[in-house]
């Protein structure tokens, strides 16, 4: 099944606020890589950081998050033999 060109994503908007935005659907940059469909996220301790502006380089429109289930969508040529598309994985 073919990615939408856009997806949703959650971005950082300056300190203690952030806001959903349409951005482009990412593509395999690496022979390493996979796209992961998200289907269920939740927020760490360093998303609070992130939120607060407490973190060094964090710039307005910098895609949030890094704890997630999600599909395996697509997958690099030395992607893990186990990793094929449809997998379920948990990303954290
Ligand atoms: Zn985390």
């Amino acid at each position: 099944m073919a990615l939408p060109s856009k997806m949703r994503a959650c971005v950082f908007d300056g300190a203690e606020s952030m806001k959903m935005v349409d951005k482009e659907t990412p593509t395999l940059q690496h022979p390493k890589d996979i796209i992961v469909r998200i289907i269920a996220s939740t927020v760490c301790g360093t998303d609070l950081h992130l939120y607060h502006n407490e973190m060094a380089g964090l710039r307005k429109g910098d895609v949030l998050g890094h704890e997630g289930l999600g599909i395996v969508e697509q997958v690099g040529k030395l992607t893990y033999k186990a990793w094929t598309s449809a997998n379920r994985i948990d990303c954290s």
